[in-house]
């Protein structure tokens, strides 16, 4: 194959220097698409409800996992929210990583939804993150209909 193989030590195991490149396009779908655009153009979170068991979803679906029906009615959540848990990221992943560490990720329950979003914690000391805090999120100025267009999160009062 034109590939020279290296092999390691006595165990016999061989590495390929390779690299990989894969560029692709990612179709948020109609669910997805409604959800970045009213967060884009009106700076509006939305979930959806099952019309069986009335969770509300947040990242939207389109189906109930629990109930297996469609779901068509959507949902102003709202954009204040309660930490349900958190991480604070201290290693450097270049090229991958929303900005440079120490940052803080949370997955934080809106008022109107069932489920938790995930999402950056910002005007906070890291120190002084709890669970339980109550959260509203920050929108960017300049918004493209991406999950970026919310900035952070930050506690609620400050
Ligand atoms: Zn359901």
């Amino acid at each position: 194959m034109g590939v020279r193989s290296e092999e390691l030590g006595d165990s016999g195991t061989l590495m390929y220097p390779s690299r990989i490149k894969l560029p692709y396009t990612w179709h948020a779908g109609k669910v997805g698409s409604r959800f970045y655009q009213e967060i884009r153009d009106n700076c509006k979170i939305w979930g959806t409800k099952c019309p069986q068991c009335e969770r509300v979803y947040l990242p939207p679906r389109e189906t109930c996992p629990r109930c297996f029906c469609n779901i068509d009615e959507w949902v102003d959540v709202g954009d204040i929210g309660t930490l349900l848990t958190y991480t604070v990221i201290r290693y450097a992943v270049p090229g991958i990583q929303p900005q440079e560490p120490p940052y803080a990720l949370g997955i934080i329950q809106l008022d109107g939804a069932s489920t938790g979003l995930m999402h950056l914690l910002g005007e906070v000391e890291l120190d002084n993150i709890r669970v339980g805090m109550r959260l509203k999120a920050v929108f960017r100025d300049a918004r493209e209909g991406n999950y970026l267009d919310i900035k952070y999160f930050r506690p609620l009062g400050s």
